[in-house]
């Protein structure tokens, strides 16, 4: 007779890592399964740089996780923003909203291995590596009983089933769960560079090639996102090669002496957004739900306050479909943040650079509203951050 655990959690990369080390943390037993070995689930080979909000902070301190995140945590301090042309400019800083930090940046690898490594020390979690589910059979009589059928021919037993295996996810398409499909015709480079700079101080800047952000994490280290529009990627490419002279000038207001470049990964940005999360017991988070644009890096934040709102739900006893409605909510909250930065503080139509310009100079003005746009992009928005939060 198979063991039926409370969840079955299908990929083991940050989202269903985490995943499985809080429902198990809380007591539920549970089953993560792994296509890879996880010992090479990150095929990253250079700092891989992952900026988390103050709210994810947040919330790894209250999963016990953020001592051994903080380590290697490089706090953001200021943010500045610059649209189009040097009038277009707003620059954002933890002490207007009251806090000591925006938010951090980690290495997504050793952030991968920190949850791995808690993993691996959990009795309540079981872990099959190198496998998959290949078919899923909802048995409603059984009471909420999904039984996964895998590689190996083995059927594991479950109430729910999370999935989180990446944006290629196999269940989301047997589950006939369609995606919109947003094509930005952009591509996305990352490289860590060498440079001068203002300390703890991370910078988008939206001009009609692309978005550029520049993110530090290290003195005098910092890495370049780079989200060109395919049509005018080879000006800042000698062959394959970055062109250095014309990537310095986007960001030489800011930043000096870039040199050093080592490449980190590309991107083709076709993203994704699930029209439907849950069916049944299975939930789909992480990058199987939604994969963002990065402009803002909204992607595993969005996916850690899924994850928070799952756990107080299960807390709660909550019904299914509650959870849903929840996560559903702040999914159209973080989609329509990222659709206003990539429409309107991206766009060179005419409307959308008065509207920034508005927008820029209302929350120059008005320290109520740079609060409110503050806690929109840290995710702090109706969260009791002050109370909780340390100063
Ligand atoms: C350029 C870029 C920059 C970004 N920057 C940020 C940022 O600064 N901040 C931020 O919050 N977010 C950022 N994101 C988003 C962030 O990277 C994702 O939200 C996060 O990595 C999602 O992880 P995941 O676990 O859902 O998916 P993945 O990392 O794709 O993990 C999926 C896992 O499932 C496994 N798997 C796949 N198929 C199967 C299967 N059939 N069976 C079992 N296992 C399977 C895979 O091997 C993998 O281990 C960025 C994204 C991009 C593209």
């Amino acid at each position: 007779m198979n063991k039926k655990y409370d969840f079955l959690i299908s990929g083991a990369g940050l989202v269903g890592a985490l995943t499985a080390l809080q429902l198990s943390k809380h007591g539920y037993s549970c089953c993560l399964i792994e296509k890879n070995n996880l010992s090479k689930s990150s095929t990253l080979k250079n700092y891989a740089p992952l900026s988390l909000n103050y709210r994810s902070f947040l919330i790894l301190k209250k999963f016990g996780l953020w001592d051994q995140v903080e380590k290697f945590a490089y706090p953001i301090k200021k943010l500045n923003l610059k649209s189009f042309s040097s009038l277009n400019r707003l620059s954002l800083k933890s002490t207007d909203i009251g806090l000591n930090n925006l938010g951090y940046v980690v290495d997504r690898r050793s952030l991968l291995s920190i949850f791995l490594d808690a993993l691996t020390q959990s009795s309540k979690l079981d872990i099959i590596e190198n496998n998959s589910i290949k078919d899923i059979e909802v048995v409603s009589s059984k009471d909420d009983c999904i039984i996964s059928k895998i590689e190996s021919e083995k059927t594991i037993e479950s109430n729910y089933l999370i999935v989180s295996d990446g944006i290629d996810s196999r269940i989301k398409n047997m589950l006939n769960i369609d995606s919109e499909i947003i094509d930005y015709s952009q591509s996305s480079y990352i490289y860590n560079v060498k440079a001068d700079f203002e300390e703890n101080t991370a910078i988008q800047i939206f001009n009609k090639h692309g978005i550029f952000a520049a993110i530090p994490y290290e003195e005098n280290y910092l890495s370049i996102v780079l989200s060109l529009d395919k049509k005018y990627e080879e000006k800042y490419f000698n062959g394959s090669k970055p062109d250095e002279d014309s990537i310095s000038a986007i960001y030489k207001k800011y930043i000096k002496n870039i040199s050093n470049f080592e490449f980190v990964s590309k991107y083709s940005l076709i993203t994704s957004r699930a029209n439907n999360i849950i069916k049944d017991n299975i939930l789909l988070l992480g990058n199987s739900s939604q994969l963002l644009h990065p402009v803002g890096a909204q992607g595993f934040n969005l996916a850690l306050r899924n994850l928070e709102t799952l756990l107080k739900c299960i807390q709660e006893d909550s019904d299914f479909s509650n959870v849903s409605d929840l996560i559903n909510s702040d999914r159209k909250s973080a989609f329509s943040n990222v659709d206003y930065a990539t429409n309107i503080f991206a766009s060179d139509m005419l409307l959308s650079k008065i509207i920034t310009f508005t927008t820029y100079n209302l929350v120059k003005s008005s320290p109520a509203l740079k609060t409110k746009f503050l806690e929109k992009i840290l995710g702090l928005e109706g969260y009791p951050y002050l109370s909780i939060g340390i100063k």
